[in-house]
C-alpha cells in the first residue's frame, strides 16, 4: 500500500501517484466540467514517521517538509533553497499587517514553490520537456527550475507579458512565443496529448491541469503555521488568480490539524480586483458556482483570470473566510504605503494587503485580529506598471541653484 496518491476532488476515484490525470478525473468529469485529481497523503503514516521533532529547520528549503510532499526519490529533487520566507510585521497602515514576503524567493515570486515540486516530478515521472502559458511569475520560476533540473521548456506568454519578464524567462535558458491568451490554451492541449510535453500549469482543470505543484503551496501555510506558534494568525489574506495559492494554504492548515500541530486555521479570505472577480461574485451570491466571465482590463495581470478554480472558494466558506474585491486605484495605495513599510509588493500581490484594510474599514474583520498578508510576487519586476506609480524625477545640473529649485534645503 502507497502512503501517497491521487484522488479525484470529486468522486473521490483513486488513482496511482504518478498518473497525473492532466485533463480531469476520467471516471466524473464530463464535457464541460472537469474534476481535478489532488495528491493524498496517509497521515496516520507520517504522524509516526514525524515523530516529536518534525520538520528540521536545518533545511532552509520546503523540502524540509518533504513528507508531506510528492517526490518520492530524493535524488530527483530540483531545488534552488525556496521558501522560507520571513513573516513580516509592518506598520505604515493604519492597523497592523503581517506580510508573508514571497517576493524573497530565487525568481522573485511563490511559484517558485510550485515549480521546485512540478518539476522535480517531471523528473521523477522521466519526462525531458515542460510547457506552460503564463502572465509572467510563473514563467520565470518554470524556466530557472527546468534548467537546473536539465529539462527543455517552452514557455508561451500572454502577450501583456512586459519585456523584462519574458527576457528574464529567456535568461534562465527557456524557449519563449509570445501568444494571445486563450487561444494558447488549446496549443498546450496539443502539445501534451500529441507531442509528450509535460505541464507545468495550476490544479484546477480547465483545459489542462497538473496536480503536483499545488503541493508546493502547502509549505506557505506550514511556514505561517511555525512562525506564528505562540499567536496564531485570525486571518490569511491571498490574491486570487486560479486559486491554487489559497488552497494551498488552507490544505497545510487542514493536515496540521489531522497531525496534531495546529488546534486551529486562520479565516482564509480571497481578493481580486473589481471587474475581474469570478471568487467575489459568487461568494457575494454565496454560490459555490463561478460564472466565467471576460475580466476587465488590468495592470495586476498575474491575478487577471476569467474563471478561478472551485477549490479556492470552497477553502474560503469552510474556514470562515471572505472574499472581497479592490479597485485597481485602492491596489495602487496599498503598494505605495506597504512599500513605505519597506515591502515592495508587485500590483497583483497587493491585493491581499488592500482586500484587509478594506474588510477592516468595512467592519467585516476587527482591528483587533492578527491578520497575515500574503505579498506572492515582487514588484521590480514589472517597471512599467513602477512607472504609472511614481512621477519623474527633475532633472538638474549639479549646482546649488538648480537643487534648491527643485528641492527644499
Ligand atoms: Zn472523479
Amino acid at each position: 500500500v502507497s502512503d501517497k496518491w491521487l484522488q479525484c476532488t470529486n468522486c473521490g476515484a483513486t488513482y496511482d501517484l504518478a498518473d497525473p490525470k492532466f485533463f480531469g478525473c476520467p471516471k466524473c468529469s464530463t464535457e464541460t466540467k472537469r474534476w481535478p485529481v489532488e495528491v493524498m497523503y496517509d497521515y496516520d503514516a507520517i504522524a509516526k514517521r514525524l515523530g516529536s521533532s518534525p520538520f528540521p529547520e536545518e533545511r532552509a528549503s520546503i523540502w524540509r517538509f518533504a513528507d508531506l510532499l510528492p517526490v518520492r526519490e530524493k535524488k530527483n529533487i530540483v531545488t534552488l533553497d525556496e521558501g522560507g520566507t520571513p513573516l513580516t510585521r509592518i506598520d505604515s497602515f493604519s492597523i497592523p499587517l503581517y506580510v508573508k514576503n514571497e517576493t524573497l524567493n530565487p525568481t522573485w515570486s511563490f511559484k517558485d514553490r510550485f515549480n521546485t515540486v512540478n518539476i522535480s516530478m517531471a523528473r521523477e515521472l522521466g519526462y525531458d520537456k515542460v510547457v506552460s502559458l503564463t502572465s509572467g511569475n510563473a514563467g520565470a520560476a518554470i524556466a530557472a527550475y527546468a534548467s537546473i533540473a536539465g529539462l527543455r521548456a517552452l514557455i508561451m506568454c500572454h502577450d501583456q507579458v512586459p519585456p523584462l519578464l519574458y527576457n528574464a524567462i529567456q535568461i534562465y535558458g527557456a524557449e519563449v512565443v509570445i501568444a494571445t491568451k486563450y487561444g494558447a490554451q488549446d496549443l498546450i492541449v496539443r502539445l501534451v496529448q500529441e507531442h509528450g510535453w509535460y505541464p507545468s500549469i495550476q490544479m484546477p482543470v480547465l483545459y489542462v491541469a497538473v496536480p503536483y505543484g499545488v503541493e508546493g503551496y502547502k509549505t506557505i501555510g506550514y511556514e505561517i503555521a511555525l512562525q506564528c506558534k505562540d499567536s496564531p494568525p485570525d486571518y490569511v489574506f491571498a490574491p486570487i488568480g486560479g486559486g491554487d495559492g489559497l488552497y494551498g494554504m488552507y490544505k497545510a492548515y487542514k493536515e496540521f490539524m489531522l497531525l496534531g500541530l495546529v488546534e486551529k486555521m486562520p479565516r482564509f479570505c480571497g481578493c481580486q480586483i473589481t471587474g475581474a472577480d469570478p471568487v467575489v461574485r459568487a461568494y457575494r451570491e454565496g454560490s459555490r458556482e463561478q460564472v466565467r466571465r471576460d475580466p476587465v482590463p488590468t495592470r495586476a495581470i498575474s491575478i487577471r483570470a476569467p474563471i478561478s478554480g472551485d477549490h479556492c472558494l470552497s477553502a474560503i466558506y469552510d474556514s470562515g473566510g471572505l472574499a472581497i474585491g479592490v479597485t485597481e486605484e485602492e491596489t495602487v495605495e496599498a503598494v505605495k504605503t506597504a512599500a513605505k513599510g519597506g515591502i515592495f509588493a508587485e500590483l497583483a500581490s497587493a491585493v491581499s494587503i488592500a482586500g484587509a484594510v478594506k474588510a477592516v474599514q468595512q467592519g467585516d474583520v476587527s482591528a483587533e485580529s492578527k491578520i497575515v498578508c500574503l505579498v506572492t510576487a515582487a514588484g521590480v519586476k514589472w517597471p512599467e506598471v513602477l512607472a504609472t506609480m511614481v512621477p519623474e524625477p527633475p532633472r538638474i545640473a549639479a549646482t546649488m541653484d538648480e537643487l534648491s529649485a527643485v528641492v527644499e534645503l
